[in-house]
């Protein structure tokens, strides 16, 4: 997983960190300098990612949770935790999930 920052236009405080899927998709979270918060996109192959404070609690409370509403029965997910720069300097902290097996597009 290669994960790419791009500035938002208009808005120096925000970067978007994307990726290109291996279903096709291009998901895209944003990050919000400073603010204590993560945002993710969850794929419709079943790949998942958040970007920012606190990105693997967060990416984990989320699993849980789906887990617990049965959406997730039957998949099993390889957790994984990466950075990527912000366009300010900053480190943003990347958490990601890829299901054992993704569905199709
Ligand atoms: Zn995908
Ligand atoms: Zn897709």
């Amino acid at each position: 997983m290669e994960f790419l920052v791009r500035p938002v236009r208009n808005q120096p405080d925000v970067a978007e960190v994307r990726y290109d899927c291996a279903c096709g998709c291009k998901p895209r979270a944003r990050y919000h300098k400073g603010v204590d918060e993560a945002n993710h996109e969850h794929c419709c192959c079943g790949r998942v990612h958040f970007v920012g404070m606190n990105a693997g609690q967060r990416l984990q409370a989320y699993l849980t949770e789906r887990r617990a509403q049965g959406e997730d029965a039957g998949i099993a997910y390889s957790l994984h935790a990466t950075a990527v720069q912000a366009p300010w300097g900053d480190s943003i902290p990347v958490a990601y999930a890829l299901p054992d097996a993704p569905k199709a597009h």
